[in-house]
């Protein structure tokens, strides 16, 4: 496992509400203060393993001054910043290229846009369109990140603004049907068997909660799954990187893939789907439910025999 980067949580509240959001957010702000912010990312970056720090949310974009503050704190720290936002608040160009400059001034490198139909609903095109002109001018990197289902159209997504994505990634991924979307219609999910191969994929980027939660990964089943590495206001940046070292069960989703929970979870007659959207999906049916913590703890004995 090469973790070099987190994300930080800013706020757990949003003013949009995205039909396939992955959490149910409550309408609001409600930011992390500034001196646990700052309290936060002195442990972070005591550690130089950590070599990127990525803010999320709900929106960062909520309130650009709170976040100007927050890069404010960043800025001398030489990590390699980047932040996700739904283009919220960019919707003249003259504002966007004035935030824009100021947190790159602060070190801000990258920005990940969401761009489908779910945020079309609150977010206009030509938010996302100064942004990426912005982007381009500044020399900020820029990805923009793809929600779809079964009945998406991406071209139509995407047309509006093509003319600005040359110098972009461009990342598309399924709707998990967690959080608001999980009521989404099931036949509009996509996805898929292939339990044989399944591995978790993602050993390199922390996830820290707004109440300062970790978790061994960015996905949104993580915060419902009982993996979590500790808390950065109590625990040391190291302790974290060593409970993370010696989690049997992360290890073995990372190294050997699901195959060995499977087996446990049918000779418990522990149900779970036939298909699945993703790897994290299947480690939030296995790991997320307290009825379920025999079965983990079954399974640390288990793993510790094979370790
Ligand atoms: S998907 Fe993002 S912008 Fe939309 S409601 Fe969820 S946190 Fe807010
Ligand atoms: S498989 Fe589990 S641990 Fe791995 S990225 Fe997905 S949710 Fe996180």
């Amino acid at each position: 496992m090469n973790y070099n980067s987190c994300a930080i949580e800013v706020n757990k509240k949003c003013i949009l509400s995205c039909a396939h959001c992955c959490q149910d957010y409550k309408y609001g702000y409600e930011y992390i203060s500034f001196s646990y912010f700052k309290k936060m990312i002195d442990e972070i970056c005591k550690c130089d393993r950590i070599k990127a720090i990525c803010l999320t949310g709900g929106e960062p974009f909520s309130n650009t001054d709170i976040l100007i503050k927050y890069f404010e704190i960043l800025a001398n720290t030489g990590r390699y910043l980047t932040l996700v936002t739904s283009g919220l608040r960019a919707n003249n160009y003259e504002f966007t290229y004035s935030l824009l400059i100021k947190l790159n001034k602060l070190g801000l490198k990258m920005i990940t846009i969401s761009v489908d139909e779910f945020h079309y609903k609150f977010v206009k095109s030509q938010n996302l369109i100064n942004l990426l002109k912005v982007c381009n001018k500044l020399n900020i990197k820029s990805e923009v990140q793809i929600a779809i289902i079964n009945s998406s159209n991406l071209s139509e997504n995407i047309n509006p603004i093509k003319k600005y994505l040359a110098r972009s990634n461009i990342r598309v991924f399924p709707v998990y049907p967690i959080g608001r979307a999980s009521i989404i219609q099931k036949e509009e999910i996509i996805n898929y068997n292939l339990y044989d191969n399944l591995k978790c994929g993602k050993g390199y980027s922390f996830e820290i909660e707004y109440d300062g939660s970790v978790n061994p990964c960015c996905s949104p089943y993580a915060k419902y799954i009982d993996l979590h590495l500790g808390n950065i206001y109590h625990d040391s940046i190291f302790k974290i990187f060593k409970n993370l070292e010696n989690h049997l069960i992360l290890l073995y989703l990372r190294n050997k893939g699901f195959r060995p929970f499977i087996k446990i979870a049918e000779s418990k007659g522990i149900a779970y789907p036939d298909r699945v959207t993703s790897s994290c999906e299947l480690c939030y049916y296995l790991f997320s439910d307290n009825k379920y913590l025999d079965y983990i703890l079954s399974l640390n004995d288990y793993l510790t025999k094979e370790k």
